[in-house]
């Protein structure tokens, strides 16, 4: 069974949201996943899990107990494909900076806000590339979920200002994760 995979849960990068939807009798149709890999270039899978009691739609990117990098889909069904994909977009960007095999900021601390941004940004980038989605469709969701889950409307709109300065940038999304990259190695041979 592919979900009895063992995940280090403490470690792990989680976008955890409700979605507008919980009440809709259909479930949305799941979007196949983006392509995906890490800053060593390893392919990074998705793992579909539906389970029926959920009710939060969520990613989760870590390793598996084997040290495959992996991306954890959690009810998914309870999205749009719009956000699905800007879910999918931001969790891979966890792994495409290497935040998966970096050590966990404390939970709200600067530099987990900090991580949660470039990932955000990086999947609006991708949005914006690769996807059909227009930007208004994600942004809706994303504002509707955070304020559903109980972010302060302060973290809430702070943290769409960023997504949209991101959308508005010049920049590809591949240069933006080279520049992230470069940075994190810096931080790291730096201590
Ligand atoms: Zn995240």
């Amino acid at each position: 069974m592919v979900f009895q995979r063992r995940v280090k849960a403490t470690m792990a990068w989680i976008l955890c949201l409700y979605c507008h939807n919980l009440m809709a009798a259909e479930p949305y149709p799941l979007i196949d996943p983006p392509l995906c890999f890490n800053d060593r270039g390893e392919t990074v899978e998705f793992i579909t899990h539906s389970a029926s009691q959920g009710e939060v739609a969520a990613g989760m990117a870590n390793r598996d107990s084997d040290g495959r990098p992996i991306i954890v889909r959690m009810n998914y069904d309870k999205a749009d494909p719009a956000f699905q994909r800007f879910v999918d977009f931001h969790e891979c960007a966890h792994h495409q900076v290497g935040h998966v095999d970096q050590p966990h900021p404390p939970r709200n601390s600067f530099d987990h806000l900090m991580n949660e941004s470039i990932a955000d940004c990086i999947a609006i980038l991708r949005i914006r590339e690769e996807a059909n989605h227009t930007y208004s469709q994600v942004i809706e969701e994303l504002s509707e979920a955070m304020s559903l889950v109980g972010f302060p409307k302060i973290s809430t709109d702070s943290r769409l200002s960023n997504v949209q300065n991101c959308y508005a940038k010049e920049e590809s999304a591949a240069e933006f994760v080279k520049k992230m990259q470069d940075q994190a190695s810096v931080r790291s041979f730096s201590g």
